[in-house]
């Protein structure tokens, strides 16, 4: 069972700091420019991989 351990790391460009998030499974997502969007896709790379599985977090 692989484990998803997910990084949203910042990209300073010039004026503004990018957020990219990757996971320990290999994925990557876009560069986008809020911490939201970067989250909105970590929802999703996480949904992809617990098919109807109730959330184990509080
Ligand atoms: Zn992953």
């Amino acid at each position: 069972m692989a484990h998803h351990l997910i990084e949203i790391r910042p990209v300073p460009v010039p004026g503004w700091v990018l957020h990219w998030p990757m996971c320990t499974c290999g994925w990557e997502g876009d560069l986008v420019r809020t911490y939201p969007l970067a989250q909105d896709q970590v929802d999703e790379h996480l949904a992809d991989h617990s098919p109807a599985q109730p959330t184990l977090f509080d």
